[in-house]
Formats: structure tokens, sequence, C-alpha cells
């Protein structure tokens, strides 16, 4: 079967970023299973793997604009030392905040007496992103899955 709308799709794969450097693999948490077609995955791997079948191999470069987007200077604000908790905070420290799209991950870009400037871009917001994936598995999407936008079962989110 190949890779096209409403499948489920299972790939191992390894990340790096242009200087060869591993940014993340299924080698440690397992192959990945998303459905296909519905925006789980970032949207340049989404339309490389589209046409594949289980067994094949294939690398991709994926330029920012199809991976995590372009870094955007309205995400990196200056907030009051009064706003963070008494005790040090230091550059490249990362923590976890409300934002208007739900949690997401912080990471502390420089520090004053008076203000912490935080930068709220993802940590792969500019970068562009080298796949190596090997396709596992293509099956079709059940009725419920195709409703619910995600995968059920091993690896889906419903577990
Ligand atoms: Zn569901």
């Amino acid at each position: 079967m190949q890779i096209a709308d409403q499948t489920v799709v299972t790939i191992d794969y390894t990340l790096t970023d242009t200087s060869g450097d591993e940014l993340d693999s299924s080698r440690e948490g397992g192959p990945l299973t998303y459905l296909h077609g519905a925006g789980n995955i970032i949207p340049g791997l989404e339309r490389a793997l589209a046409g594949h079948a289980a067994g094949d191999e294939l690398s991709v470069t994926i330029p920012p604009e199809d991976a995590y987007g372009l870094p955007d200077d309205d995400l990196v604000q200056a907030l009051p030392r009064s706003n963070f908790p008494p005790g040090e905070i230091t550059v490249g420290s990362q923590f976890r905040a409300d934002g208007p799209d739900g949690a997401q991950v912080v990471t502390v870009v420089a520090v004053d007496a008076s203000s912490v400037t935080i930068d709220a871009n993802h940590p792969l917001a500019g970068i562009a992103l080298n796949f190596a994936v090997t396709v596992r598995d293509v099956r079709a999407a059940t009725a419920e899955e195709r409703r619910h936008g995600h995968v059920h079962g091993a690896g889906g989110a419903h577990e």
C-alpha cells in the first residue's frame, strides 16, 4: 500500500541538522506512527513520504518554512525580573509556560538585574532538517481514526 491521505504510516527516522549533528531519532523512543494527511507531522516530511511504501528508504532535507517555521521576533520578549521566582536564572535554561496554543517551551536568552528575556520560538525554528527515513508499515486508517484525526492502538493517542 502506498502512503496517501487516510493511511496510517509507521517510520523509523534519524533527524540531523545541516552540520550532521543528530537532533532526534526513533532508536530510543521506537518507530513513529502517524495518520497521513492530518497535519500530525511537519508538512515537508509529510509531502516527502507521500507515494512511498513499506521498505522504502529516503533522505530528505526540509527547509525551516516546511518544518518548524522561521523565528518570529515577536516571540522574543523581555519580562520583569519580578515575574520570575527568586533564585538564579541562567541563559539557556528552558521552562514550560502557558501560551496562546497551550503549554510551550521557552528559552531564556538574556538576563539582567531588572528583566529576563525569553524566546518562545520552537527550538527548531529557522533550522533546516535532514531526515533519513525507513518506511516500516502502511495501512488504511480505521473510520474512527479518520474521524479523530489521529492514530489509535500501539503508538496512538488513546493507549
Ligand atoms: Zn482518538
